[in-house]
This record gives structure tokens, sequence and C-alpha cells, in this order.
């Protein structure tokens, strides 16, 4: 039985063929009666391809590409019908066929080399693509998509000096800010440096990366993360402060540190006190310190605390399944072992779900991506400010 691909290929090529056909018949041809009315090779090819002969198809019509310009766009078409069905072998074959042609013309080699970059994309060969799109970046008119694909490549590479590169010539020819984009690679750079101590590259680094507009926090995370193993922890909280003030949501990355940074100071009373401060500023922020406390094992301090037993309080969800009333107004001991208890099987639930979520795609995970891998934009993770009791009832029902 023909596969969906066999008519695909099919429907493709009759169409060709009616079109050579019209155009023999109706064009501007002097000599009519030379054309054929019918493509007899495309018949030929055609015949192959409905016998579901692929592979005497794709040498029949592989012979065929060097006969005229006429059928080079054909080929193109069945090149790229080839790797979209996944065949990737049977794509590099007639790009590479096409390249092959002596006489070819500047433009149709840069866009076979661009095909055939694309079908070792496809398959994963990332430096023999990367090859031609270095290639065709230095000038072509495919210089905008080729240097587009490099970025994307050098990401995955974790290449992040040539992803700069790329990124700003990028920006230059496509008329379009990627400000965002070009300071992750530098701070991926600050953070690579960070990891290995080199602490004034990181700086450096971190520094280009705060350059652009928009700015991201995370360059200053990396700096307050430095202070921190500096023993430098007054410019540490002051850099935690200038994060959060900015962005909110990043609480939820930088109070595991804050509460680690106040404690090497044994100052229980100064984080208390900052943290106070900062919950006046943003009362919305109350569940997400919670959150991030359960999900961090964070307790002992007074504010952390009352933040999180006001989150228990007011989850609709447990109510189903906790006396609060009970937990509200007991002696002191049964009030901090109910909450205890209830705060331990927070804290596995939370573990077991999501905490981070792309307001793009929906992509989610457990911790914070800067790149989400699904639709590969920056920075568009945020985290949950509430355990997914949904996504653990879904869990709990397809893993019993
Ligand atoms: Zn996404």
């Amino acid at each position: 039985m023909p596969t969906e691909s066999t008519f695909l290929l099919a429907g493709l090529f009759l169409l060709l063929a009616a079109a050579g056909w019209a155009l023999g018949r109706f064009g501007e041809r002097d000599d009519e009666e030379a054309a054929p009315p019918l493509n007899i090779d495309y018949l030929k090819g055609l015949n192959f391809l409905l016998n579901e002969q692929t592979d005497q198809a794709l040498e029949h019509f592989l012979a065929m590409v060097r006969v005229d310009d006429k059928t080079i766009e054909t080929h193109f078409a069945l090149g790229s019908l080839f790797r979209r069905r996944g065949e990737v072998d049977r794509a590099i074959r007639i790009h590479q066929n096409i390249i092959a042609r002596p006489d070819l013309a500047a433009e149709q080699r840069d866009q076979a080399l661009f095909s055939l970059a694309k079908d070792y994309l496809h398959a994963g060969l990332l430096d023999r693509a990367e090859k031609l799109f270095v290639r065709l970046a230095q000038g072509s008119r495919y210089q905008v998509q080729a240097l587009e694909n490099l970025c994307s490549i050098y990401e995955q590479e974790k290449e992040w000096e040539k992803a700069i590169d790329a990124g700003q010539k990028l920006q230059t020819l496509g008329g379009r800010s990627l400000a965002l984009q070009i300071a992750h690679y530098y701070c991926e750079l600050a953070e690579a440096a960070a990891a290995d101590n080199n602490y004034t590259a990181a700086r450096q680094y971190v520094k280009k990366a705060q350059a652009g507009r928009p700015r991201t926090m995370r360059g200053a995370l990396t700096r307050a993360h430095i202070a921190r193993e500096s023993n430098d922890n007054k410019t540490a909280i002051r850099l935690y402060q200038r994060i959060i003030d900015e962005h909110t949501y990043l609480i939820a990355e930088a109070l595991p540190e804050i509460v680690t940074t106040y404690e090497s100071e044994k100052s229980t009373l100064g984080l208390d006190r900052a943290l106070k401060s900062m919950l006046r500023k943003n009362p919305d922020m109350k569940s997400l310190v919670a959150y991030t406390a359960i999900v961090n094992n964070i307790g002992g301090i007074d504010i952390i605390d009352q933040c999180v037993e006001q989150y228990i309080l007011d989850e609709p969800t447990l109510s189903e399944f906790v006396d609060l009333h009970q937990l509200s107004h007991a002696d002191e001991n049964t009030h901090a072992v109910a909450l205890e208890k209830v705060r331990g099987a927070l804290s596995k639930l939370a573990s077991a779900t999501p905490r981070y979520q792309c307001q793009e795609c929906g992509f989610s995970s457990q911790r914070l991506l800067w790149q989400c891998p699904s639709c590969r934009n920056w920075e568009t993770q945020r985290p949950a400010s509430r355990v997914q009791f949904d996504t653990v009832l879904q869990h709990s029902i397809t893993n019993p």
C-alpha cells in the first residue's frame, strides 16, 4: 500500500508535470512541436514512487537534476519534502547533487547550500551545518537566516563568544534589538568564569551584560553570588535587594541566598527586619515567600513562618484535608506540631511538581531555566507561587 509520503510526492509531481505540460502548450515556446506534451522523465519518476520504489525514484530524479534549469526548483521541492518527512539522508543527497552541478548560478548555489545546512541541522550534524551557515552569513540573501541558525547552534553548543558575535551581526543586519539575548550570552560566560573562581573575568562579563536594554537581573545574581563567596555580605545583600526591587518574582531564587547570607553574619534579627521591610513594600510577595520557604525547607525565622502559616490557612484545597481551625486555635505545642506536619507534606508535594513555567509556551520545570528549552525564548519563565495540586492529583492518577 502506498504510504502518505508516496501520495504527497505523487501529488507534487503530478502538479509539476501538469504545470510543465501547460507551459509547453500555452507558454511562449517558439518551437511548439519540440516541446513534449508531458515530461516523460517525471512520469517515470512518478511511476517509481507509486510503486513504492523510493530509492529508484530518488536515483531517477538525481539523474534528472543535471538536465536543465527548469527542473531545479522541482528538486528543491523534493529535497525539502524528504527533509520534512524525516528522510534527511535523501534530502542531503538531492541538495549535494544540485551543488555538484558545474554550471550552477550563484543564487541557486546559495539556495542549495542553505537547504543542505538545514538538512544537516535536522540530522543533528551541527558542525557541518555551522560551516555552511558561516559561509552564507558572509554575504548571501540567506545572511539573516544563517545568523539566526548560527545563534541557535552556538546556544546548543554553549559557544557563547561565537553566539555574541553572531547575535551582534544579526542585530545590525536584522534591524531588531537582541540586547536581552546577548546579555544572557554574557551571563553564561560570567557564570562559567565564576564557577572557575575567576571573579575578575566574571565581573567584566556581567558589566557587558548590563550595558544593554532591556536589562536582565541574571548578571546581578552572579555578582551577588561572587560577593557572598568573597565574604562581602554587605554588597551581596544590597544586590539581592536591588534584584527583588526590579523583579519581585526573583525572590524565588534570591530568598535561600539571602537567608544563608544573614545566617553567616549570625543576624537572624537583621534578616527578619529586611524581609519585613521587603514585604511592606510588596505584600503580594507573601505567598511566593511562603512557597519558596516550603520548597527549600527554610524555617525558624518569624516573618517567614508567619507567611507559611498564612499560606496554609489560605489554601482552599488544604481545608478539605486538614482541620485548619485546630491549627489556628490549638495550644502552642499542638499548633507547632500540626503546622510542621502540613509543612512537611507540602514540601514533598512541591518537590514533585514543576516550580517554573514559561509564559510564552507553558513549558514547566523544577528549576529556573533562563532560556526556555521548548520555545527558545529568554527569561520567559516565572515561578509558581502555590503548590500545583491539580498536577499532583493528575500525577498520582497516571502513576498510581
Ligand atoms: Zn517557552
